[in-house]
């Protein structure tokens, strides 16, 4: 990425790649404390501050940044000092835009209000909570390490410590999980006042334990109903695919990913795009290789780069357009097949106009479940 690419990205992410414990369906890169050696969170702050100052020193920070993300792993359980040196680093290179949004992610059970307190001090306005679940069953069963009182108690500390733009994630088909759990546990979280809701569908490798224990597609479908009309009943939009939003409340950090917009990103397994490159690049996924290519190296840790060509782009594009409510120009259906396409899948319930803008198509709910194959034909 050349500096003036690089500049271009007002989008920030950060990995903190520290757990209490490994998930046992988790596939980002993070260490549980069964894998951190003493010493590891101090060499690892040590790295990030020499990677902002490398990238700040060489002109790749763009200012004013309009989004950060801080996400991990389990940026939570950051100690705020720890967590304000990085960030001062940060801000003898770039401000914040106003009205910035600065995202941390938090689990339950490393948090307290002291520490959200702390964190909000920091200029932090956002907090995405990994609640997964609200039954002991099921979270035992994922590896979480936080039980149901933890998660509605963490949820108590973010608003108590001032947090007004809050979000929860939940997991669906989980094994065993039923219709009944997911609508209590939507009605016991939207008692609370947050303003997103993301529900990911839990998928795990065919090698995995409970792979065979995974519901079906139908299954998976009626949730996704199931979610759809609550979330709208209670004035949610359902503006991506597993993502859920009070007006005016979308994850607009998440959206420049969405949207095919540049972002740099920092820390170990971190990948950076730019938008006008058409390059992503990626840091390593070893902490131990992101501290030694920084500290002893003074070099960064980039482990491999990629410039995409036209025929991925184009389906960057489509992948990324049939995910979010607001869909796709027809335009994009350029030949009579891509039309009769078009046509058959509206007349399936999969596609549909969009209500506020006719010259638009965008997935149903339905659509939103067979996204893949219909880019695939799409296409
Ligand atoms: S808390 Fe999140 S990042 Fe950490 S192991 Fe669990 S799923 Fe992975």
């Amino acid at each position: 990425m050349t500096l003036a690419e690089a500049r271009a990205a007002r989008s920030l992410y950060f990995h903190f790649p520290f757990c209490e414990t490994k998930c046992h369906y988790c596939d980002f890169y993070s260490l549980g404390r069964e894998k951190t050696k003493p010493g590891d969170p101090d060499r690892f702050e040590t790295a990030m501050i020499r990677e902002i100052t490398l990238r700040g020193e060489g002109g790749e920070l763009a200012s004013p940044i309009e989004t950060i993300f801080f996400g991990g792993g389990t940026p939570s359980m950051t100690p705020p000092d720890s967590m304000k040196r990085i960030t001062d680093t940060l801000f003898r290179y770039a401000t914040l835009a106003p009205g910035y949004e600065w995202t941390m992610e938090a689990n339950p059970s490393s948090i307290d209000v002291e520490k959200f307190r702390a964190f909000k001090a920091l200029g932090i306005n956002r907090v995405s909570m990994g609640v997964q679940s609200l039954k002991g069953e099921h979270l035992l069963k994922l590896g979480r390490v936080h039980d149901e009182a933890q998660a509605t108690q963490a949820l108590e500390a973010v608003f108590s410590a001032g947090f007004q733009n809050v979000s929860t994630d939940l997991l669906c088909g989980v094994p065993g999980q039923t219709i009944h759990d997911l609508k209590s546990h939507i009605e016991r979280l939207t008692s609370f006042p947050i303003q997103h809701l993301s529900i990911y569908l839990l998928t795990l490798p065919p090698h995995h334990s409970m792979y065979k224990e995974l519901p079906n597609e139908n299954e998976q479908l009626e949730h996704l109903l199931l979610i759809d009309q609550e979330m709208r009943a209670r004035g949610f939009d359902h503006y991506e695919i597993s993502n859920f939003a009070r007006p005016g409340r979308q994850a607009r950090h998440n959206l420049v990913y969405w949207t095919g917009g540049s972002y740099l990103s920092f820390g170990p397994s971190a990948h950076s795009f730019s938008k006008d490159a058409r390059v992503r690049f990626k840091n390593v996924s070893s902490l131990h290789k992101y501290a030694t290519m920084l500290i002893e190296e003074s070099r960064l840790p980039m482990e491999w780069s990629e410039t995409l060509n036209e025929s991925q782009m184009e389906l960057e594009k489509w992948m990324l357009a049939i995910r979010l409510s607001e869909g796709f120009p027809k335009v994009w259906l350029v030949s009579d097949r891509q039309r009769q396409k078009g046509h058959l899948f509206i007349e399936r319930g999969l596609l549909e106009e969009h209500p506020d803008h006719p010259e638009r198509l965008r997935a149903t709910v339905r659509g939103f479940a067979l996204s893949d194959a219909l880019v695939k034909e799409l296409l």
